[in-house]
């Protein structure tokens, strides 16, 4: 039996799989080894409502826990970009008198900060107790709960309808997403707003950005697939706006169907789409042999850079890199450590492969002589702040969008 999709329930049809993969996000100690948690990380297309999603899910307390081990506001750029995003919802979204902001996956309050320091009325949602505690350390309003349709009917009876619903990488980390558009249905004002980003399919096609792939992203938006799932509620997509951060995301505005003038951009995209073949499966068939190509050509330069005796360390202990490593079968014989400067990373192993997630400090005190950009969708910030790196003869190496020494 084909798997369903999760959004119309066509059979769906596979076209990469990345083999056995641990939890993305799953830094472990050695005690923990025997006991680590392996699935088939696979990615389908569905053939009638365009979703492209992963056929096997992990369950989501392996995923989201007390010891979730990612805050949002470790990135100045992250920072900055959320609060450009919290003045663009004041400014055009919060017309009315005592407006109501609510955030699914709140994280750390990187965003809602801002709606908290106005005096604006605000919720959080975020199932990670860890962060939802330093976001209510910032003042920030958290419940550490799943949001679904049922817990939408309790936030209405207590606080009332909100004027926007925001997300920010969170939505695509949901299997259960019609619960989750029913519930905003729901929570929305007639007038309000759900805005929301996630990485963009047309850029993981575009940027061979396989990356993007793992546990924690059970889909991979695009206009035409999310404008099919808010169809499905009542609502309809009207306006979207590329975004640079995360290798490359969109923002998606959704309103009740009929409340709101749909914008032009909205049709120029789905133009696009077109133009990109995101529609065909042609598409993902190229994208699993580009997928490939990729992974043969960093693996040549790493054996390479080994059999020359050069110093390989990985910089940034992302949950993306989970994928490339053990896709690829990067083991700690090719990449010494990496570094990275989340303190709950550190000491532990990377998933999978296992190797070892070092301090910073271990990085800048003996530079190699590359280092791996795990963090590729922040190297401009990243490659700015190390200089010094370069000066003393290291060297960048990425792999998107082509494996390429910088
Ligand atoms: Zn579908």
């Amino acid at each position: 039996m084909p798997n369903q999709c999760l959004v119309c329930s066509t059979p769906i049809e596979p076209f990469h799989s990345f083999g056995r993969m641990p939890i993305a996000n799953g830094f472990l100690l050695p005690e923990q080894f025997a006991s680590e948690y392996f699935f088939e990380l696979k990615v389908a297309h569905c053939p009638a409502c365009g979703m492209v999603q992963l056929t096997e899910h992990v369950d989501r307390e392996k995923m989201f826990h007390e010891n979730y081990a990612f805050y949002s506001s470790t990135s100045k750029r992250m920072a900055e970009h959320f609060e450009q995003l919290a003045e663009d919802v004041r400014t055009r979204h919060l017309g009315g008198k005592d407006p109501f902001v609510v955030e699914i996956g709140s994280n750390d309050g990187i965003t809602l900060q801002h709606f908290a320091g106005a005096g604006i009325r605000h919720l959080g949602i975020e199932p990670s107790a860890n962060v939802a505690e330093v976001a209510r350390g910032k003042g920030v309003q958290t419940v550490c709960r799943f949001f679904d349709e049922a817990l939408a009917r309790e936030i209405v009876s207590e606080h009332g309808q909100a004027d926007a619903f925001l997300g920010a990488n969170v939505m695509c980390h949901i299997p259960y997403l019609h619960s989750v558009a029913a519930g905003i249905r729901l929570l929305l004002k007639p007038t309000g707003v759900l805005i929301y980003e996630d990485p963009y399919l047309g850029d993981i096609v575009e940027k061979t950005s396989y990356d993007q792939i793992y546990d924690e992203h059970a889909f991979y938006f695009s206009v035409a697939s999310v404008s099919h799932l808010f169809g499905a509620h009542g609502m309809e997509v009207v306006d979207v706006a590329p975004q640079h951060v995360h290798g490359g995301s969109m923002r998606y505005v959704i309103a009740h169907k009929g409340a709101r003038p749909v914008s032009q951009a909205v049709e120029r995209q789905r133009a696009k789409e077109h133009s990109l073949g995101l529609h065909q499966p042609a598409t993902y068939k190229h994208l699993s042999r580009n997928i490939e190509r990729s992974r043969d050509e960093l693996m040549k330069l790493l054996r390479e850079l080994k059999h020359q005796g050069k110093r390989v360390v990985g910089y940034g202990a992302t949950s993306k890199s989970t994928t490339v490593t053990n896709y690829c079968g990067i083991t700690p014989d090719l990449v010494e450590f990496i570094s990275d400067t989340t303190p709950i990373k550190q000491g532990k192993f990377s998933p999978g492969v296992h190797i070892p997630v070092k301090p910073y400090a271990e990085f800048a005190s003996r530079y190699p002589d590359y280092a791996l950009l795990f963090a590729w969708n922040h190297g401009e910030e990243i490659m700015a702040k190390e200089g010094a790196f370069v000066a003393a003869g290291g060297k960048w190496i990425s792999y998107v969008p082509k494996v390429a020494v910088l």
